[in-house]
């Protein structure tokens, strides 16, 4: 296992998208310094820039960290919850 990368690790997870409720809405307009702290900070790397500068997300792999919550609501977050009950994901080997 330590010798696995973050996308092998990432890999081994299971999630079950809720593809009719988007748990995580952000906005992309937000001031690009909060933008560029979440892309560092996300462990799944789901806040990302485009060839443009913009930001992307997907919350379809979100590990539920509460990270993006912490440090970007009322910002780059524009409301968080967790995905529905027995959606999002599904960790495994711990
Ligand atoms: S809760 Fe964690 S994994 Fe999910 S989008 Fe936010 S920072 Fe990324």
């Amino acid at each position: 296992m330590e010798d696995m990368t973050i996308d092998e690790k990432l890999a081994v997870d299971k999630f079950h998208v809720d593809e009719g409720h988007e748990h995580i809405c952000v906005d992309a307009d937000a001031s690009p310094s909060e933008i560029e702290r979440l892309v560092k900070l996300c462990p799944a790397g789901l806040y990302r820039l485009d060839g443009t500068g913009r930001l992307t997300f997907d919350y379809a792999g979100c590990l539920e960290c509460g990270t993006c919550l912490v440090v970007g609501l009322g910002g780059v977050v524009r409301s968080w919850s967790y995905p529905r009950g027995g959606m999002g994901v599904e960790f495994r080997q711990g």
